[in-house]
């Protein structure tokens, strides 16, 4: 993103959209300028200031007369008074970076907005975590804090060599050019997310070594990391065997997301014979 020096007037409204704090008045220029290092191409200025197209001399000397007066004149919080902003016309690799951040593009690899993951919302249908497995969502960065994919390499090398399985339908599997050793792609080294998600699975009895993993990955990292984990429930909706693992790991639990089968298949899978094949059997 690039901010049009001849066409800002420093009223500085889009310092405060920023949630990678990436725009500053530039004391030297005096014109609100973007940090393309710690931009993440969110489109959140972009796209959350209404843009008005005031003439920027005709403000700008507005300002300063009301300034004389001891007086402020200052657009509306909510708007970009000249239209000041110029999104770049994004390639490879920065491109990741919008892909990524801003929540309204559809990841090429999965399609999906956002992080481009359905994590295990959808496993009543797409059945990502069987019995006896657990899988991790592994997120690094927030607004104002972000990930460098330098970052997100450290974490998948190390979870490759403890040979986990990495979700095939996850933006930064698809990025990975050798998913054995969890290699992503060196060309994105240098860019930065808001924040992304790695999606592993592995059995059961790995849990507590997974999670004891996390956290020496945590330590390696400049950034903050969040752990789910989505397990399966019995027949009687309770969950007895991962839980109390992550208990005794000192975690205290609250159930975020429970999938009741309301969205069932309903184009059911049929084998060679034209019978349906049970969800989960026909992978
Ligand atoms: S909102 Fe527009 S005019 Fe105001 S500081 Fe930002 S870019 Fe400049
Ligand atoms: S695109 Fe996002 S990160 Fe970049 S300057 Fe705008 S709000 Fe900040």
């Amino acid at each position: 993103m690039k901010i049009n020096p001849s066409k800002c007037v420093a009223c500085g409204n889009c310092t405060y959209v920023c949630p990678m704090g990436a725009i500053y008045i530039d004391p030297v220029i005096k014109r609100a300028t973007v940090n393309s290092t710690e931009c993440v191409e969110c489109y959140a200025c972009y796209n959350g200031l209404s843009q008005e197209k005031l003439n920027p001399v005709i403000v700008r000397t507005m300002r300063k007369v009301f300034q004389l007066m001891r007086l402020r004149f200052d657009p509306e919080p909510d708007v970009c008074p000249t239209s000041a902003f110029e999104p770049d016309e994004l390639v490879w690799p920065r491109v990741v970076r919008r892909a990524f951040s801003d929540p309204r593009v559809p990841h090429e690899s999965t399609g999906i907005e956002g992080r481009g993951t359905e994590e295990v919302k959808t496993n009543d249908v797409s059945d990502r975590v069987m019995v006896g497995e657990v899988g991790f969502t592994i997120e690094f960065g927030r607004p104002g804090v972000g990930v460098w994919f330098r970052d997100i390499q450290k974490a998948c090398w190390t979870l490759a060599k403890a040979g986990v399985a990495f979700e095939k339908k996850n933006p930064i599997t698809s990025l990975m050019s050798d998913v054995s050793t969890g290699t992503i792609k060196a060309d994105v080294m240098g860019e930065k997310l808001m924040s992304a998600i790695i999606e592993i699975k592995v059995a059961v009895e790995r849990t507590e070594e997974i999670v004891r993993l996390v956290w020496a990955i945590e330590k390696e990292v400049d950034t903050v990391v969040a752990l789910g984990v989505g397990t399966r429930c019995d027949e009687k909706g309770e969950e007895n065997v991962v839980a109390p693992i992550l208990e005794r790991l000192g975690y205290t639990l609250h159930r975020a997301k429970t999938n009741t089968g309301l969205g069932r298949i309903t184009n059911v899978a049929k084998d060679k014979t034209n019978e349906p094949v049970p969800a989960g059997a026909a992978k």
